[in-house]
């Protein structure tokens, strides 16, 4: 890894190669009642039908394909509330890699079901991602493994920049993108592909109001920690890192401004994918539908929305459908 440079769109090019053969190329579908909503195309980016469920398995098969001959002996560890965990899994699989994933006690008991199918080790450590980050520590320290963080990262943000790649390759007409953010590697890596193709797009960025660290740390001008809560969008917990090097950066450069959305929108969102689009998405890749539906943003001319995973519970899923949103939480 090369500590100090940030990528660049040739680095994206070059993870796009070593995709091959493992990462899907997702589809885009129109949304008639969005377009009709904005008065303009809207087209959904369909990553949740992603190998594994979701854009991270393109971060992390960049990662574990850039490590070296003894890097790859010893193996690969992460902290991961889900989606990075089991595509580490698939991805150091599919390479012939070992791979440890660590999760916090507020991983969704479907996420670690995930991650063991594919192949890696669990082990459940503490109440947060930075207390399970200590146990990743510990597996560095004593066994020598290599972490791989799931978004403040060179190798990591220039693999999920080829879903920003294909997305204007698709619609080189877009002129707005709605991107997920946690921790920034998705926003950051997108909206470094788009803008190096076409400079005059916007990115947005759209996070849960409940716990969005990136948000609070880009008005902060420095990582912020922010408290960590249940919410229906679980894959975008977690703070940014103390030490966060990357994605800060680029996301303050690069993307024109981070919205909010509330757990009732997010709810609204997912049933809107379900019963309007025939689509199952999970509650973090929902927040850019969900900033449309229910005018946090307003975009103008032709709009991509990046749906970012599927892995949802389905018995929440069928509960969210039925109009119903969890007790935890209620805003
Ligand atoms: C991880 C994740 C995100 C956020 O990605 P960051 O790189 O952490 O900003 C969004 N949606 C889904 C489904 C994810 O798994």
């Amino acid at each position: 890894m090369n500590a100090t440079r940030l990528p660049e769109l040739i680095d994206v090019f070059a993870a796009r190669k070593r995709l091959r053969g493992i990462v899907r190329e997702t589809p885009m579908m129109t949304s008639s009642s969005l377009s009709r909503l904005v008065g303009a195309p809207v087209r959904l980016k369909l990553e949740h039908h992603q190998v594994t469920g979701s854009f991270k398995l393109r971060g992390a098969v960049n990662a574990v394909a850039r490590l070296d001959e003894t890097e790859r002996k010893r193996g690969v560890v992460a902290v991961s509330t889900g989606n990075h965990g089991r595509a580490l899994a698939h991805a150091a699989s599919a390479m012939g890699v070992r791979c440890i994933v660590a999760v916090s006690r507020l991983a969704p008991e479907n996420k670690i079901a995930g991650i063991r199918e594919e192949g890696a080790e669990v082990r459940v450590h503490g109440d947060s991602q930075d207390e399970a980050q200590t146990l990743v520590e510990r597996l560095v320290a004593e066994e020598g493994m290599v972490m791989l963080p799931p978004f403040d990262h060179a190798d990591i943000i220039a693999g999920q920049g080829t879903l920003g790649l294909e997305t204007i390759e698709a619609a080189p007409e877009l002129e707005t993108v709605l991107v997920p953010v946690s921790g920034g590697g998705l926003v950051a890596g997108v909206a470094l592909a788009m803008l190096r193709v076409k400079p005059e797009l916007s990115v947005i960025g759209v996070s849960m109001a409940r716990g969005a660290a990136m948000h609070a740390s880009l008005a902060a001008g420095r990582p912020v920690a922010v408290e960590e809560k249940p919410s229906l969008a679980d894959s975008l917990g977690g703070g940014i890192g103390e030490d966060n090097r990357y994605t800060l950066a680029m996301v303050r450069d690069l993307v024109e401004r981070v919205v909010l959305v509330s757990e009732a929108d997010i709810a609204a969102a997912v049933r809107h994918a379900y019963l309007e689009e025939r689509q199952i998405v999970e509650g973090g890749a929902a927040v850019g539908m969900a900033a449309l539906l229910a005018g946090k943003v307003t975009v103008e001319g032709p709009t991509a929305v990046i749906l970012s995973g599927g892995n949802i519970d389905m018995n929440l899923h069928q509960g969210l459908i039925r109009g119903e949103l969890p007790s935890w939480c209620e805003d």
